[in-house]
C-alpha cells in the first residue's frame, strides 16, 4: 500500500528537498536545501481489532479502495497523539457500530517496502448493535473456522487471523 505521492519542498520553509545520504547503512533522506529540516518518512501506525461475539469474530467488507469488497477486521490509522488501545475502539464504533474491550495484544505486522505497519488486539463485544458504517458494505459475525480466507482484503488481514486461529486452536 505505497500511497505514490513524492515530496519535493520542505513543509517548513516551502525551499526543494534533497534526497541525501546522511548515515551509512541508513536510507537516503530527504533534507531541506534551505533550512536543513529533515523530513523523515516514517511508517503509518493502523489499530486493527479481531472481536470477539459469542465464540465469533466480526468481519466486515470494504465499500472503499483498497482492496473493495474484500473482507477485514474493524481498523484504521491512529492519529498522532492519539492512545492506540483508543484508536482501535474509535475505529471500530466508526466502522461498525460496537463497543469493545481489548483483551490482549494479538501482534505487530509489517511488511518490506511498504507504508503501513498494524498492531493487531484481540477484544471482545461490549455494548451496541453490530452496523454497516460509511467505509463498509456489511458487517457479519463468522465462526473462525470459516474465515473466506481467499477474499480477505490485505496480506495483515489473513497473517493476522492465521495467528489468531491457531491461537485459539482453531481447525480450519
Ligand atoms: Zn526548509
Amino acid at each position: 500500500m505505497h500511497h505514490g505521492y513524492t515530496f519535493r519542498f520542505c513543509p517548513v520553509c516551502g525551499a526543494k528537498l534533497i534526497s541525501s545520504t546522511l548515515k551509512e547503512f541508513e536510507p537516503a533522506r530527504l533534507v531541506c536545501s534551505q533550512c536543513h529540516f529533515i523530513f523523515y518518512l516514517d511508517p503509518k501506525l493502523v489499530a486493527c481489532v479481531i472481536v470477539e461475539m459469542n465464540g465469533k469474530i466480526v468481519l466486515l467488507k470494504r465499500a472503499i479502495e483498497p482492496q473493495k469488497g474484500k473482507w477485514v477486521v474493524p481498523g484504521g490509522y491512529v492519529d498522532r497523539g492519539e492512545v492506540v488501545d483508543a484508536a482501535a475502539l474509535r475505529e471500530t464504533r466508526e466502522e461498525c457500530g460496537i463497543d469493545i474491550r481489548i483483551k490482549r495484544l494479538l501482534g505487530v505486522y509489517s511488511y518490506p517496502g511498504t507504508v503501513e505497519a498494524m498492531v493487531f488486539y484481540i477484544a471482545e463485544y461490549t455494548g451496541g448493535d453490530l452496523v454497516n458504517g460509511d467505509e463498509v458494505f456489511e458487517a457479519k459475525l463468522v465462526e473462525p473456522n470459516v474465515i473466506p480466507w481467499e477474499d480477505l482484503a490485505f496480506q495483515s488481514t489473513t497473517d493476522a487471523l492465521k495467528d489468531y486461529c491457531s491461537f485459539r486452536g482453531v481447525k480450519q
